[in-house]
């Protein structure tokens, strides 16, 4: 069996997996413009990177009409890679790298969505907002200082572990903190629709906690190589 075939079997297993309602985000990062293609050729168009000057590098060899995810960990002076490209950024963690980014997507005219990412995992090395931190930022949103920028939900990465509960209670987590948030009278309220949880090893896990995008990898493009 070549290549293609297999990318096909592993995309249609990938697929029927996954709750019609949730969006697939295919991981790319490792990965060449010639894989990313013949996934795009079997018909997606969601793809995810993980390292802004990849992004940068592949985005231009590829098809316009891709919807780009930035997923990886995001410095501010890197953002003037990501911001012309990006549709969404899940990986927002402070007021630093958004004052950055609505820069950058002002100067190239383009709107930014993101998603705030959440510290939900037990290990420290893992990024993100603690709840506190995420309560703040939620309340001190500046639609006026950010103006190219539409926050649309939230992200988190579980514990890599077997530990199937403690990652469930990780996921849980995070939806309740999702519900609270949409509960409340924010300026962005409509456009705050997402939960970004789920990869490869963990996406079923995720789904039952209410999961509206997975970010896939491995299990659609097999073991990264680099
Ligand atoms: C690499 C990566 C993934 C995909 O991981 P797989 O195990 O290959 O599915 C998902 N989310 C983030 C943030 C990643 O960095």
């Amino acid at each position: 069996m070549n290549d293609t075939n297999a990318l096909a079997d592993r995309f249609e297993e990938v697929k029927a997996t996954i709750p019609a309602h949730v969006k697939l985000i295919a991981v790319s990062k490792k990965r060449t413009v010639q894989e990313i293609q013949a996934l795009y050729d079997l018909g997606h168009r969601r793809f995810g990177e993980s390292y802004p000057q990849e992004l940068r590098d592949k985005q231009p060899l590829l098809p316009a009409d891709i919807e780009w995810h930035f997923i990886g960990n995001l410095q501010a002076n890197k953002a003037k890679y990501v911001a012309p490209v990006a549709d969404l950024v899940h990986t927002i963690d402070g007021i630093k790298i958004l004052d950055e980014l609505n820069k950058r997507a002002v100067a190239a005219d383009r709107e930014l969505g993101v998603l705030l990412q959440v510290h939900i995992a037990k290990e420290e090395a893992k990024h993100g907002l603690s709840p506190m931190e995420l309560e703040e930022l939620i309340h001190t949103w500046d639609p006026i200082r950010w103006p190219a920028i539409t926050p649309r939900g939230l992200m988190g990465m579980a514990t890599n572990t077997d530990d199937k509960e403690l990652i469930s209670a990780e996921f849980h987590g995070l939806k309740m903190l999702f519900r609270t948030i949409c509960e409340l009278p924010l300026p962005f309220k409509r456009s705050f629709t997402e939960l970004s949880m789920g990869m490869s090893g963990d996406a079923q896990l995720a789904f039952a906690q209410g999961s509206t995008m997975v970010r896939i990898g491995t299990a659609i493009f097999g073991e990264r190589q680099r």
